[in-house]
């Protein structure tokens, strides 16, 4: 029989024990001098809200931010890229703005939010690739307004979400790569040769691959396999069970590799909320429509382009996309991310450690 001390699903801190893949016993514990085991808290680069808070709310304050942000670490995400999508451009410096605020003003946020992932709104108009971005927002991509979001983040962009099908597109990957900043693939219907030219301009991430795509392609060449096969281009998945089939994600993560491979929530405001009905936060105009939490990570219908915003837990994720073996106890494990570790926060057994303070405040009170 093997024993470890860990973090079960819920945060707490608990002794396993198991023989085999078998798990005999899983006993709160209240920590143990010399034994207490970490795990290292999930990195997830794209959250769009909450818990009820919306970084792209046209109201969204600093305090909602750190409520977010101290809600996260409960699921276990202890790093991440609050994400501002496709709006007006004083939506979205607003949003941006306002991340910097929080920033400023809180501890917990400068440590935890790792910079701001501006999804939008450079990305391609068709319906299909455009997902749930509005169309009336979808703009070419202008280096300028890029030095606005800069200057509003107090320098704090750190991935550009775009599509490379723009003709002003490779000019801008390459100014915006070159200051260091992540320029990421998605919401595209670029020909294969565009992406090819993306990634020689310096793009170097697929945003949620096989999501905000057109539900029918020529089956070769398309820009998914494109991406898929390009070894510089690493990936982010919607590892939820819906947003993509298990074999599709499968497959995926092999052509990508652990090691390139990352996993994201995408969360939406309704993640982490009880299930029931809720107004829609309505962007563009229009009035409020209900809509259950419930159904808005079930399968698309046949035929539709796109899978509905996500509600999921990020912390969930790593069952569906990287331990398939739920009964065993490694199945317990769940706040191991795939990949992209800050290295912040690794956690080495009587090694020497910083605590993040969402994980003293979970469960790991040093004895
Ligand atoms: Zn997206």
């Amino acid at each position: 029989m093997e024993e470890r001390i860990g973090l079960d699903a819920g945060g707490n801190l608990v002794r396993l024990s198991w023989e085999g893949s078998q798990l005999v016993e899983v006993a709160p514990v209240q920590g143990e001098p010399g034994r207490v085991f970490l795990l290292p808290l999930l990195v997830d680069i794209q959250v769009n809200g909450y818990a009820g808070g919306d970084f792209n709310a046209p109201d969204v304050r600093p305090e909602e931010v750190r409520a977010i942000t101290r809600r996260l670490w409960r699921e276990g995400v202890g790093y991440y890229c609050p994400t501002v999508t496709t709006g007006s451009r004083e939506r979205m410096l607003r949003s941006v703005r306002t991340i910097a605020a929080a920033w400023r003003e809180f501890p917990e946020v400068a440590d935890s939010v790792l910079g701001v992932h501006v999804e939008g709104p450079f990305i391609s108009p068709e319906d299909g690739p455009r997902g749930a971005h509005p169309r009336e927002h979808v703009r070419p991509p202008s280096y300028q307004e890029y030095l606005d979001w800069q200057e509003a983040a107090e320098g704090r962009v750190r991935i550009v979400t775009l599509s490379p099908e723009w003709p002003e597109a490779i000019s801008f990957i390459g100014r915006v790569a070159g200051e260091g900043v992540v320029v990421a693939i998605g919401h595209t219907a670029a020909e294969p040769e565009r992406i090819r030219e993306a990634v020689e301009a310096g793009a170097r991430l697929s945003t949620h691959l096989g999501n905000g795509a057109h539900a029918l392609l020529p089956r070769h060449p398309n820009y998914i396999w494109e991406q898929l096969a390009e070894d510089r281009l690493w990936a982010s998945f919607i590892a939820d069970g819906h947003h993509l089939p298990f074999a599709t994600l499968k497959a995926m993560l092999r052509a990508k590799g652990p090691e390139r491979s990352v996993l994201i929530s995408d969360a939406v405001r309704l993640a982490g909320m009880k299930p029931g009905r809720y107004p829609r936060l309505q962007r563009t105009g229009g009035g409020a429509a209900p809509q259950r939490t419930g159904a808005a990570c079930r399968n698309p219908l046949p035929g539709r382009s796109r899978a509905p915003p996500s509600s999921w837990r990020c912390q969930r994720g790593t069952s569906h996309g990287v331990l398939p073996r739920r009964g065993g106890a490694d199945g317990l494990f769940q706040s191991r991310p795939v990949a992209g570790a800050s290295g912040r926060g690794q956690m080495v057994p009587r090694g020497p450690c910083q605590l993040h303070p969402g994980a003293v405040g979970r469960a790991a009170r040093p004895p």
